[in-house]
C-alpha cells in the first residue's frame, strides 16, 4: 500500500494513494494503519491534485544516520565510521513533502541531504539484524536539511539538523512488501532542476537491517518511528566551490519505487 496523510477541513486524514487519487481511510490517523489496523475506506476517492499531502506520519522519534555512504564521508573529509553515527531530528522538523523550508537567519550554509526514510511498523527492541526488517512498515523519501556552519561549529547537532521544517518527507509511505529491496533503490536529488545526487542504496555502509538492529539496542523503536538512513555524495558542502541553498531554490528528492518530494526554500 501507499499510505499518506492529507489535510482537509484543517485536520489530518489518512489515505491510500491509488493511481492519481487518494482514498480516505476510516482510521483516525495513519499511525493506526502502521500499527496494523485494516485500511478500510472511509469516503470516495479524491484526486491527488485536490489535496495537500502532509508528512505521512508524525513519528514519536525520528533518528538520523550520519556518514552512511563512503563517497559522502570522503567529500566531507571524514573516515567511514566503525559504527552507525546516530542523531535525532526534533518534532519541529517534520514537514510536508512540499515544504516549504524556511531559511533561518542563523545559518549561511543551508544544505540538502536526500535520504531513504525507514518507517518502523512493530516495536523493535534489541532485535538481531536477521529479524530487523520484520519490524519495518515501509519506506519514504526524506530531505535531512542541514545547516553546515552550525554542524561544524557546535558539538551537538540540534540546531544544525533540527531547524523548523528541516525534515520534508513523503510523498507517502510505500509498504515494505511493495517497495522492494531497500538496498537496491536509486536515490536522486535535484536543486532547481540540476541533478546533484545520484546513487543506489546498495552503496550504504550500514544496511537498513543493520541500522534498525543497531538503533533498537539503544532504545525501543515504536511503530511510526522514522530512521533516515544517511545521504549519499553530492551535497552542496562537498562541491568545489561549495554551494548552499538560498530562498527561492527548489529541492527535489526522488527514490525509485517510492515517488518524489519537492520543496522550496523561503526567506524567514
Ligand atoms: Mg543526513
Amino acid at each position: 500500500m501507499r499510505l499518506c496523510s492529507f489535510s482537509r477541513d484543517s485536520r489530518r486524514h489518512p489515505g491510500l494513494v491509488e493511481g492519481d487519487h487518494v482514498v480516505p481511510l476510516a482510521a483516525h490517523d495513519a499511525i493506526d494503519i502502521i500499527r496494523g489496523a485494516d485500511p478500510v475506506a472511509g469516503g470516495d476517492p479524491i484526486p491527488l491534485a485536490d489535496v495537500v499531502l502532509e508528512a505521512p506520519v508524525l513519528p514519536g522519534n525520528a533518528l538520523a544516520i550520519g556518514l552512511n555512504y563512503r563517497a559522502h564521508a570522503a567529500e566531507t573529509g571524514q573516515q567511514p565510521p566503525a559504527e552507525p553515527v546516530l542523531f535525532a531530528k526534533m518534532r519541529g522538523t517534520y514537514n510536508r513533502p512540499s515544504g516549504p523550508v524556511v531559511h533561518p537567519e542563523w545559518t549561511r550554509r543551508l544544505d540538502y541531504e536526500g535520504e531513504l526514510g525507514v518507517v518502523i511498523g512493530a516495536t523493535a527492541h534489541r532485535v538481531p539484524v536477521a529479524q530487523a526488517l520484520e519490524h519495518v512498515f515501509g519506506y519514504t523519501c526524506v530531505d535531512d536539511v542541514s545547516a553546515r556552519d552550525r554542524q561544524k561549529a557546535e558539538p551537538q547537532w540540534i540546531r544544525a539538523k533540527s531547524g523548523w521544517g528541516f525534515m520534508p518527507m513523503g510523498p507517502w509511505i510505500t509498504s515494505a512488501d511493495e517497495a522492494g529491496d531497500p538496498q537496491d533503490m536509486r536515490i536522486r536529488t535535484w536543486v532547481n532542476g540540476e541533478l546533484r545526487q545520484d546513487t543506489n542504496t546498495s552503496d550504504m555502509i550500514f544496511t537498513v537491517a543493520e541500522l534498525v538492529s543497531f538503533a533498537s539496542h539503544v532504545f525501543p523503536l515504536e511503530p511510526g518511528d522514522v530512521i533516515t538512513t544517511g545521504t549519499p555524495s553530492g551535497v552542496g558542502v562537498g562541491m568545489d566551490p561549495m554551494r548552499f541553498l538560498q530562498p527561492g531554490d527548489v529541492v527535489r528528492v526522488e527514490i525509485s519505487g517510492l515517488g518524489a518530494i519537492e520543496h522550496a526554500i523561503v526567506a524567514p
